[in-house]
């Protein structure tokens, strides 16, 4: 309770801490000793609680700071939706302005048909994908169910968490079975939108791959004159696997650009070639790196908030000779079931591979189900 300095004053005055101030013992005037205990108490009724620890202490201090961190990433998960939507564009463009072109003018009809048809499906999946995972609410307890079930109480929102929520500091509120929150799509990553992040970051990694591969000889070639765009000397012949990979017609197995001197158009083309190849495998390395390390998490039934929860209990119960069972775990197969919402063999296309806006199972509040069975299997 939260007292208004008129009513401490009067609290002063009532129980007479006055004989309390020893004159004669201190050589300040009477007028700021009052005042001492006056600011004394105050304090001590505004911020006395007998649970105080350590850890209430170091969160009040630090309390700015932590804000300053959640404000800041905040507002800059407008820009790095903004930066996610330039680069993948500018990707896009180079694309259909470079690349194209040279598939169709150089490529055999198959190649043609299954670059054209893969390309389309792996940008229309990621933009879905992407789309979904930031426009998609994550889930949040209900604040007026009273007959939820309920493990813990929030000491932010001084409300019921449910299994498997916890409060996001950035949102400032309690995310359904919260993973993570992901300034990349400036939205928690939870219950309801987890599939989507997961599989956008699935699809970008494969289209980073994809590029890798099917630019390789057009970057090492176009590197290669652009080092040697001052001094014109002729490039030499490229050899590598564009006839494995579909970037040189069945065949060819040496790739060279026309000799020096260059325009414009091919120097910008030369440049945007190493642009592509450099941002794509970085993009790829460290995604795929991150699409692993959830996949993994996936298939043992946990969050990544839940790793760290579950490895602390790991190692407690192992201590005493126990063994700590994931109640959320149901099997590898079956955990990547109830993640993508496969319920029928035909999921595997409609809901995986192809865009899906279906929910996934349950509400998010309970967890006392077995989701998938063997016998909802049929074809
Ligand atoms: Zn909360
Ligand atoms: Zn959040």
């Amino acid at each position: 309770m939260r007292w208004c300095p008129s009513s401490v004053l009067h609290l002063l005055r009532c129980v007479r801490l006055r004989p309390c101030i020893k004159r004669g013992r201190s050589r300040l005037p009477v007028w700021m000793r009052e005042l001492w205990a006056y600011m004394s108490v105050v304090v001590q009724s505004l911020y006395f609680n007998s649970l105080t620890d350590s850890d209430v202490v170091f969160d009040s201090v630090f309390e700015p700071v932590f804000w300053t961190v959640d404000y800041v990433t905040r507002w800059f998960g407008t820009v790095f939706v903004c930066l996610v939507v330039i680069l993948v564009s500018s990707i896009v463009l180079i694309a259909y302005i470079v690349l194209l072109p040279l598939v169709l003018n150089t490529y055999s009809p198959a190649w043609i048909v299954w670059h054209i048809c893969y390309g389309h499906w792996n940008l229309v999946m990621i933009a879905f994908h992407y789309y979904k995972a930031t426009k998609t609410s994550p889930g949040y307890p209900p604040t007026e169910k009273n007959d939820m079930p309920f493990v813990a109480v929030c000491k932010k929102c001084i409300m019921p968490k449910p299994a498997r929520t916890h409060h996001c500091g950035i949102c400032n509120r309690c995310i359904l079975k919260m993973d993570h929150h992901c300034p990349w799509l400036n939205n928690c990553v939870g219950h309801f939108n987890q599939r989507y992040f997961f599989s956008f970051c699935l699809f970008m990694t494969l289209g980073c791959v994809y590029c890798v591969i099917s630019g390789r000889n057009l970057f090492l070639d176009a590197y290669y004159r652009f080092k040697h765009l001052d001094t014109e000397k002729p490039g030499v012949p490229v050899t590598g696997m564009g006839v494995l990979i579909g970037l040189l017609p069945p065949g060819q197995t040496n790739y060279q650009t026309p000799a020096p001197p260059y325009t414009f158009r091919d120097r910008m083309i030369h440049k945007s070639i190493i642009y592509m190849w450099v941002l794509t495998s970085t993009v790829g390395v460290a995604l795929g790196a991150l699409t692993i390390w959830h996949a993994v998490l996936i298939s043992r039934g946990e969050t990544s908030i839940e790793r760290h929860i579950n490895s602390k209990e790991r190692q407690r119960l192992a201590k005493r000779g126990r063994v700590y069972k994931n109640p959320y775990h149901y099997g590898r197969l079956n955990n990547w079931k109830v993640f993508l919402g496969v319920e029928k063999r035909s999921h595997w296309l409609t809901r995986v591979l192809l865009p899906s806006g279906h929910t996934p199972h349950g509400d998010g509040l309970t967890w006392d189900f077995l989701p998938v069975k063997k016998d909802l299997m049929p074809v």
